[in-house]
């Protein structure tokens, strides 16, 4: 158990001088005990009391990270157990099996059909970050073979899974250099396991069929001297997995019960449309890696959107910087229009401007990433905002014209937008669907 608010108070300086960003040394312990922040920003606590603090301000959950170079994922040290409350940390990793039964091109088409699953949503790129080798063959030599071609032929981080202590030291003798997650230590075989992953310094993977036994299990392969650990519950029906996780979860985070305090994987398998279902409930509740049979890109973009929706930050929406973006090759005697620095208004506008085949100037207005009406109600977007975010960005310099489109939702502010700026209003449509239309037909 970690200390409470009170007990992390005694031992803070006491001088409310704050430094931290708390009213109160006592705000600090209690957030502190809660882990919604770190020690390290009391730059005044002594020595002796970071030492007693230590179990208290270490995260709930392990940071297990697995990986190298570009392609390393970091997985864990979540502190809350529903979004709105903080945020989700890091996001969860999604992964896709390979068969160390596949072999030259069947194995090669596997493996670039994965590469190929990289999507870009609202500007952002999202992808598959790992493979996962399966030992379905039983055969070590062909697991290690299996191992080695993945490793060789992508970035992407590499989880090896095998029930043989043996065909993953096989394994790991082409690939400990990638540092890859290992498994699948069981009650049956955790000792040779845990000795694999301590002498090639990899995470392990620890799977047991109750949330009881596998904490049991948990405890006694950190007591081997393993300490990044990753636990599963993959034996169990979806159902019971879905209220199990939910209780290693909570136990992990609320009681900060250390056994449990690791991210946790999920493997699905099943028809493509189960294994969608599954993963996206897991990936909502509670696994930090969800690893798929499909490689299908239909399967992957959901689970990826998913993915992005849930571990943005709810307090904070998605912005896109405030500029002049060009779609197409726009001249000085192209349309220039404005909307919100809320990605998904910016990124909806964008496509559609590209849908009309019309260059364009698009002004991206900050409104503190909302969107167009809600930015207007709140008066985050009116006449003065309009016109220094033109000054701003030298407009009158982009283009020799002086019209601006302005989105059909806010005509109400166009006799005061030609006021502040001298410059002739266009109302725009309402929906940015009917740009293309208005761009080839209306503008000029
Ligand atoms: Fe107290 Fe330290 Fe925060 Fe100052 S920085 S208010 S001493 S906890």
């Amino acid at each position: 158990m970690g200390l409470t608010g009170l007990e992390i108070f005694k031992l803070l300086p006491k001088t409310n001088c704050k430094k931290c960003g708390m009213p109160t040394c006592l705000a600090f312990a209690m957030q502190l005990a809660q882990k919604r922040t770190s020690l390290d920003k009391c730059p005044d606590v002594s020595e002796e009391a970071r030492q007693l603090l230590a179990a208290a301000a270490a995260p709930p959950m392990r940071l297990v990270e697995f990986g190298s170079g570009g392609g390393s994922v970091r997985v864990g040290q979540e502190t809350v157990l529903f979004r709105h409350e903080e945020k989700f940390h890091n996001p969860t990793v999604v992964g896709v099996t390979v068969s160390d039964k596949l072999s030259g091109d069947s194995l090669k088409a596997r493996i670039a059909a994965i590469e190929a699953l990289d999507f870009e949503r609202v500007g952002t790129h999202i992808k598959v970050n790992a493979v996962a080798v399966m030992n379905d063959s039983g055969s070590a030599q062909a697991f290690a073979a299996a191992g080695d071609a993945v490793k060789n032929s992508t970035s992407k981080a590499l989880i090896l899974c095998s029930d043989s202590a043996d065909a993953l030291a096989a394994a790991l003798d082409k690939t400990a250099d990638v540092r890859p997650l290992i498994g699948t230590a069981s009650a049956e075989n955790f000792e040779a396991m845990a000795s694999v992953a301590k002498s090639n310094k990899c995470p392990l993977i620890v799977k047991a069929e109750s949330v009881e036994a596998l904490s049991e299990l948990s405890e006694k392969v950190q007591e081997l001297g393993i300490e990044d650990i990753v636990l599963s519950l993959d034996g169990l029906a979806m159902r019971e997995r879905f209220y199990s996780l939910t209780k290693v979860r909570a136990l992990a985070l609320k009681k900060v019960f250390k056994p449990l305090g690791y991210p946790v994987v999920s493997f699905v398998c099943g028809e493509e449309a189960e294994q969608v279902g599954c993963a996206a409930t897991l990936i909502c509740k509670y696994s930090n890696i969800v690893v798929l049979a499909t490689a299908a890109p239909e399967a992957l973009l959901g689970l990826l959107t998913v993915v992005m929706n849930i571990y943005t930050d709810p307090q904070k929406p998605v912005q896109v910087e405030s500029k002049v973006y060009p779609v197409g090759e726009p001249d000085e005697s192209a349309p220039l229009m404005f909307t919100t620095n809320f990605s998904l208004t910016y990124y909806t506008v964008e496509s559609d401007v590209e849908a009309s085949r019309v260059a364009t100037h698009i002004l991206v207005v900050d409104t503190e990433g909302t969107s167009v009406l809600t930015a207007y109600s709140g008066d985050k977007l009116n006449e003065k905002v309009v016109s220094d975010a033109m000054a701003k960005n030298n407009v009158d310099s982009i283009v020799k014209h002086r019209k601006l489109i302005i989105p059909g939702y806010v005509a109400v502010m166009s006799g005061k937008l030609e006021e502040a700026t001298g410059w002739e209003v266009m109302v725009g449509p309402r929906e940015s669907a009917m740009l293309p239309k208005y761009l080839r037909e209306v503008w000029q």
